[in-house]
């Protein structure tokens, strides 16, 4: 796509951006009268404003009726967390009955890990990601520990080679395949949350079976983010977290996937709850446990409601927009943002700006990481003071998601035009 460093041409996209009207439907923190430019998405999603009303309705009928809107209200609590399967499962491309929204990300690694590491003495490597979010790591680490194994031998990390940022899906596929005896496991995000590098899922998923091995992934900066195909790839299990690109609420529920073909399994091993038991028998609260088909047998306990009714309304819009609408402009607005960035790395060589995020469209979602080796911190404060929000993590790395739903080309431009001004203040000798 051809782009244009000016004001009108930013604004000419946003005109013609057939999403444009959903930006409307958020709510933006604002520094004194103006709102932000709002690139932190991948940390935590705005507020849709259909949130207020959802979870206030909520609160009117727990007051006004008690217990007797279990089965009684608008959306009965009973079953409220079946409202949010449809469009959940759109948005990672599973059937109903693959997902279920549940307790929060790493729990629920946890509980699938139950089911689906279960390392024998010479079948025990886990697979994954060098530099991944530091709790999934301990997840790996602990799980196992308490399998008896020491976490250095049973981990295999795959990372990009020196002087590299991404890791190169070749040496992946190398690693699993150098390991086809031993690895039990092959455990990676969808999207790196550092770099943003996202994996090609279905050949990670077809390489980790071509030696026997499941594979499992952390969708927690993949899900609403890209399109996903979770039941065509044959993925064995996946778990994510719903306040990221989401835009859920902080802390709220995530939601896991388990393919059908293990949801009818009820051979595997699994951590039970009444949540999880057979429903036409649930309240005869008898001994026994006989796990529900699908992914709904990995619940453990009732949902909260109040987490449950924000989350819908923003899976509403979701459902509205459509992934490969989302997709289409994300692609557009993530590399109007790298354009943005390349004129700033030409402009203030002594900045030593770098992108550290995949250049290929295929490879990443709406994050864009950039290193500014010849700055220091106060940069990224002094940006977020002139009204841009992103995440900073050392050394120097600013991560910046241009979010279809509610990011417009206009909000590219600020941050080259707010970046332009600082940089040029900071600049050697003057
Ligand atoms: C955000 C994030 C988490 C957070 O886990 P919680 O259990 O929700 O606190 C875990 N893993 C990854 C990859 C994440 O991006």
């Amino acid at each position: 796509m051809h782009y244009e460093s000016s004001l009108e041409f930013a604004r000419a996209q946003d005109a013609a951006d057939p999403l444009r009207s959903y930006r409307d439907q958020f709510l933006f923190p604002s520094q004194g009268t103006n709102e932000v430019v709002y690139f932190a998405g991948h940390s935590l999603g705005l507020q849709p404003k259909t949130v207020r009303a959802a979870v206030g309705l909520e609160l009117d009928e727990w007051a006004k009726y008690g217990v007797e809107k279990h089965f009684h209200s608008t959306n009965p609590w009973y079953s409220y967390h079946e409202l949010l399967t449809p469009p959940m499962a759109e948005i990672v491309g599973a059937k109903e009955s693959e997902v279920v929204c549940m307790n929060s990300l790493t729990t629920n690694i946890h509980l699938l890990f139950v089911s689906f590491y279960r390392p024998t003495k010479t079948r025990y490597k886990i697979i994954s990601e060098a530099k991944m979010f530091p709790s999934d790591r301990y997840v790996l680490e602990t799980q196992a520990q308490f399998h008896g194994f020491d976490p250095d031998d049973a981990i295999i990390e795959v990372a990009p080679r020196d002087g590299e940022n991404s890791i190169r899906e070749e040496d992946i596929l190398a690693v699993i395949e150098a390991n086809a005896d031993e690895a039990a496991l092959v455990f990676f995000g969808g999207a790196n949350y550092f770099t943003g590098q996202l994996f090609n899922i279905l050949r990670l998923t077809e390489a980790a079976h071509a030696v026997g091995a499941i594979a499992g992934f952390d969708l927690a900066h993949a899900a609403g983010n890209v399109p996903l195909s979770l039941h065509e790839w044959g993925v064995d299990f996946a778990a994510w977290c719903s306040y990221k690109y989401l835009n859920s609420s902080p802390g709220n529920i995530g939601a896991i996937f388990v393919h059908e073909r293990h949801g009818r399994n009820f051979e595997l091993p699994r951590l039970g709850g009444w949540w999880g038991h057979n429903k036409s028998t649930r309240f005869q609260m008898k001994n026994g446990f006989q796990p529900m088909e699908g992914a709904e047998g990995w619940q453990v306990s009732c949902v909260p409601i109040l987490g449950m009714a924000a989350m819908k309304a923003s899976l509403d819009v979701f459902a509205e927009a459509g992934m490969s609408a989302l997709r289409e402009k994300s692609e557009k607005l993530t590399g109007y943002l790298e354009y943005t960035v390349d004129r700033l790395v030409n402009e203030f060589p002594d900045a030593e700006i770098s992108v550290i995020t995949p250049r290929d469209p295929d490879q990443r979602g709406c994050q864009i990481s950039i290193v500014i080796a010849g700055r220091e911190r106060k940069l990224f404060d002094d940006m977020v003071s002139a009204g841009v929000i992103a995440d900073f993590r050392e050394p120097c790395v600013i991560r910046m998601a241009p979010v279809p739903l509610y990011n417009s080309f206009e909000d590219v431009f600020t941050f080259g035009a707010v970046m332009r001004d600082l940089l040029a203040v900071g600049r050697k000798g003057v």
